[in-house]
C-alpha cells in the first residue's frame, strides 16, 4: 500500500507535519505536487511560478535522498489524485491545510469524496503559527485589530518544529520531476539573486539572525540597507515554516544578550503573516471584497496611462520608480517601498487597489494569498486595521526620510545618479542649473511627475472622506 502526501505551499522536509505523518504510516510514500487548474485556486503569479519550478527541483532531490519520489502533474486536483490512486495503489492521503476560501472548499470536497470511498485522509497544520480559529477575542470572535491579535499569539504555546523524516525503510527510486518546467522568460533575470530551496531558506534565516537582527528595528525601514530577512519567498512556498522561524528567533534571543527588543520586533512582523491568514480565513474573499463595506462604493479612476507608467517605473517620482523597477528586476521590493508605491497608485492616481494587487501578485516571488491582498487593503484604507484614509504617504518626503543619501534611487533609477542628495528625491523641483549639471532634461531623460502630489492628495481625501 502507498501513502500519498499532497504538497502545496509546504515544499520542505523538516517541520512538515503531513510528510511526517505519511512517513510514520509504515507504507511506501509518494509525494505529489499539482499545478492546479481548478478555478477555485488562485494561479501563482509569473515570478512565484519561476520560484516554484526551481523549488520543486530542490525538493525532488531532497525527497529522493530519503526514498520518496516526487510526482509533479498538471490538472484538476481531484482528477490527478484519482490518477495517482489507480497508478500507485494509494490508500491514505495527507496534506497541510490552506486557508483561502476557494482552496478550503476544494480541499474539503476532495476529502469528503475520498473518505466516502474508504480512503484515509488527514489534514495537518503546517503553514501558520496557530490555526486561524484558535486565536480569538475574549468574546470568541475573530480579531480585526492586529495588536491584540499579536499579544494573544505571543502568549500562546507554539509547538516546537518537527525534524526532517529519516530515510525510509523501503525507499522508492526517484525519477526526474516530470511536469511543467517552462520558466516565464522575463523572470530569467532573477537567476543568481536568490538561493531557492529549503537549504537556502535556512541559510537566509541564519544569516539574518547572526548579522542583521540587532539592527532590524531601525534598519528595516531603509530600503538601501537590505536589513531584513528576505525570507518572504521562502515562507510563501513553505521552504521554511513560520514555526521554525519563530523558534529559531526565540532560541537566538535566549542565547544572545541584548537582542531581545530586536527579536520581539521580528516576531511581531512574523505575526502579521498569521494575522493576514486569520483575515483570509475569517473574511470574505479578501483579494476582491473590501473588508470595510463602505469601500465597495468607492469611485476609482480609469487611468490606463497612469497604470502603465506606475508598472514600468516611469511616474517621475523617484522612490515610486525605484521600487517598481526593483520589483521588475528582482521579484522583490522592500516593505516601506511596497507601502509607498501602493499608496501612490491607490491615493495619488486613485486606481483600484485590486489592480495593483494583481500586478504585485504577478511580479513578486513572495506573492501570497493572504499577505498581498491584506497589505493592499491596509494601504487602500479598506482593511479592518488599516492606515486611516487621511494618512497619505508623500513619496518625496518618505524618500528624504528613508533614502536620505539617495542610494536606493541611484541604484534603480540610474539616470538620476548624478543629482546631488538634496534634489534626488524631487527632481521636478530642482533648480534648472542643477539638473543641467547632472545631465538631466526632465520630460526627456526622466519623466515629469505624472501626478501633482498636493492636488491628488486633496482629491483622494475628498473621495474617501465622502464614503
Ligand atoms: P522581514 O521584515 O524580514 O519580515 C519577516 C517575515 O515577516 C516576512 O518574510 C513576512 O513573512 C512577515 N512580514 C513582515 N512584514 C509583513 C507584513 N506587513 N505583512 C505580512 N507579513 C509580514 N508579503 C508577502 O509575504 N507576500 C506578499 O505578497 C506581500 N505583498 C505586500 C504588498 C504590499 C502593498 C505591502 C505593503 C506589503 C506586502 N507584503 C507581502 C508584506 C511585506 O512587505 C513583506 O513580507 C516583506 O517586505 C518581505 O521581506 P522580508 O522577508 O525581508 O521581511
Amino acid at each position: 500500500p502507498t501513502c500519498l502526501v499532497w504538497l502545496r505551499n509546504d515544499l520542505r522536509l523538516a517541520d512538515n507535519p503531513a510528510l511526517a505523518a505519511a512517513c510514520d504510516s509504515g507504507m511506501r510514500v509518494v509525494a505529489l505536487f499539482i499545478h492546479e487548474t481548478d478555478e477555485d485556486v488562485r494561479q501563482p503569479g509569473a515570478a512565484a511560478r519561476w520560484w516554484l519550478n526551481q523549488s520543486l527541483e530542490h525538493l525532488s532531490e531532497a525527497l529522493g535522498a530519503i526514498g520518496i519520489p516526487l510526482v509533479v502533474r498538471e490538472g484538476k486536483a481531484g482528477t490527478v489524485i484519482d490518477q495517482m490512486i489507480s497508478e500507485e495503489g494509494v490508500q491514505a492521503i495527507h496534506w497541510n491545510r490552506r486557508y483561502a476560501p476557494g482552496e478550503r472548499a476544494l480541499d474539503s470536497a476532495i476529502k469528503d469524496d475520498l473518505q466516502q470511498r474508504g480512503f484515509a485522509v488527514a489534514s495537518h497544520m503546517g503553514n501558520v503559527l496557530a490555526e486561524p480559529w484558535t486565536v480569538a477575542t475574549g468574546q470568541g470572535k475573530p480579531y480585526s485589530v492586529f495588536t491584540p491579535f499579536r499579544k494573544n499569539l505571543r502568549q500562546m504555546h507554539i509547538d516546537q518544529p518537527l525534524p526532517a523524516p529519516d530515510k525510509l525503510a523501503s525507499p522508492i527510486k526517484s525519477k526526474k520531476v516530470d511536469g511543467d518546467y517552462q520558466r516565464p522568460f522575463w523572470a530569467k533575470k532573477f537567476d543568481g539573486i536568490w538561493v531557492i530551496g529549503e537549504a537556502g531558506a535556512h541559510k537566509a534565516l541564519e544569516t539574518f539572525l547572526d548579522s542583521l537582527l540587532d539592527d532590524y528595528p531601525q534598519g528595516r525601514d531603509f530600503p538601501a540597507e537590505e536589513a531584513t530577512s528576505r525570507l518572504s519567498p521562502h515562507l510563501r512556498h513553505g521552504e521554511i515554516s513560520p514555526r521554525q522561524v519563530w523558534h529559531a528567533t526565540l532560541a537566538h534571543m535566549h542565547a544572545e544578550r541584548g537582542s531581545h527588543e530586536a527579536g520581539e520586533k521580528f516576531l511581531s512582523e512574523i505575526s502579521w503573516r498569521d494575522f493576514n491568514y486569520h483575515q483570509l480565513y475569517h473574511r470574505e474573499d479578501i483579494a476582491n471584497v473590501p473588508m470595510q463595506e463602505k469601500y465597495a462604493g468607492m469611485k476609482w479612476e480609469h487611468d490606463q496611462q497612469g497604470l502603465v507608467a506606475w508598472q514600468e517605473g516611469r511616474t517621475g517620482i523617484p522612490m515610486v520608480d525605484a521600487g517598481m523597477r526593483e520589483l521588475w528586476a528582482t521579484g522583490f521590493m522592500q516593505n516601506r517601498v511596497r507601502m509607498l508605491t501602493a499608496s501612490f497608485l491607490v491615493k495619488n492616481l486613485l486606481i483600484d487597489w485590486r489592480i495593483g494587487e494583481r500586478w504585485f501578485w504577478d511580479c513578486l516571488c513572495d506573492g501570497d494569498v493572504a499577505n498581498n491582498p491584506a497589505n493592499w487593503q491596509w494601504v487602500a484604507g479598506s482593511g479592518l486595521d488599516a492606515a486611516p484614509y487621511f494618512r497619505i504617504f508623500n513619496p518625496v518626503t518618505q524618500g528624504t526620510r528613508f533614502d536620505k543619501g539617495g542610494d536606493y534611487v541611484r541604484r534603480w533609477v540610474p539616470e538620476l545618479a548624478k543629482l546631488p542628495d538634496k534634489h534626488i528625491q524631487d527632481p521636478a523641483n530642482a533648480p534648472k542649473d542643477v539638473l543641467k549639471k547632472a545631465g538631466i532634461e526632465l520630460g526627456k531623460d526622466y519623466p515629469l511627475p505624472i501626478a501633482d502630489l498636493k492636488q491628488s492628495r486633496e482629491r483622494a481625501l475628498e473621495r474617501q472622506g465622502s464614503l
